[in-house]
């Protein structure tokens, strides 16, 4: 199997956010069947959502990746947890030690129960944008068809619709 490329937005604003944002890093890095090839920097992040929390730092990857997307975002899921975050007490938008987003993977489209693929709110988030651009600038939103470095570019003149029109995940 060719391996695909995915690309994955880190955040994190609890703790020591440099430190889990590293250990997650690495954790992708030993995943079976996957290698992270790049790291953007960790920037740091105004949060959006519930006003009062504390800033964010965010960073993308690149990973080569011989996992479908399902399996690859139950690993993230499980990174997560290994990392403190708990979705059962957990508000949206909430504060977070670890979020892991699978924001796209090759060239697919996919809108599942549970997986939406591109994120559907990525070209929405400068800081999802941002970091992902310096890693990825000329990979191309499979759905919107324009490459990260324009959606970054122009993020404030795009629609601000979700894509696609799915549930908020
Ligand atoms: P959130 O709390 O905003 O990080 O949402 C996480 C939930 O969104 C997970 O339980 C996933 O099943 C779901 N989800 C759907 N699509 C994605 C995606 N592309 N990346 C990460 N989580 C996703």
């Amino acid at each position: 199997m060719t391996p695909a490329t995915a690309y994955i937005g880190l955040g994190s604003n609890v703790g020591d956010r440099a430190a889990a944002i590293r250990s997650a890093v690495a954790a992708l890095d030993e995943l079976q069947g996957a290698k992270v090839l790049s790291v953007s920097d960790s920037i740091e992040t105004i949060p959006e959502g519930p006003t009062g929390q504390d800033r964010y730092l965010n960073a993308a990857v690149v990973l080569e990746c011989r996992l479908s997307p399902r399996q690859l975002l139950e690993a993230m899921l499980a990174i997560e947890a290994a990392h403190g975050r708990d979705r059962s007490t957990g508000k949206r938008w909430g504060p977070r030690r670890l979020d892991l987003d699978l924001l796209m993977y090759n060239d697919r489209i996919i809108d599942e129960p549970g997986l939406t693929v591109p994120h559907p709110r990525m070209h929405l988030r400068s800081f999802v944008l941002a970091p992902l651009a310096q890693v990825a600038p000329r990979a191309v939103h499979p759905g919107l068809d324009l490459t990260i470095e324009c959606l970054r570019d122009h993020l404030a003149a795009l629609p601000t619709a979700e894509y696609p029109q799915a549930e908020p995940c």
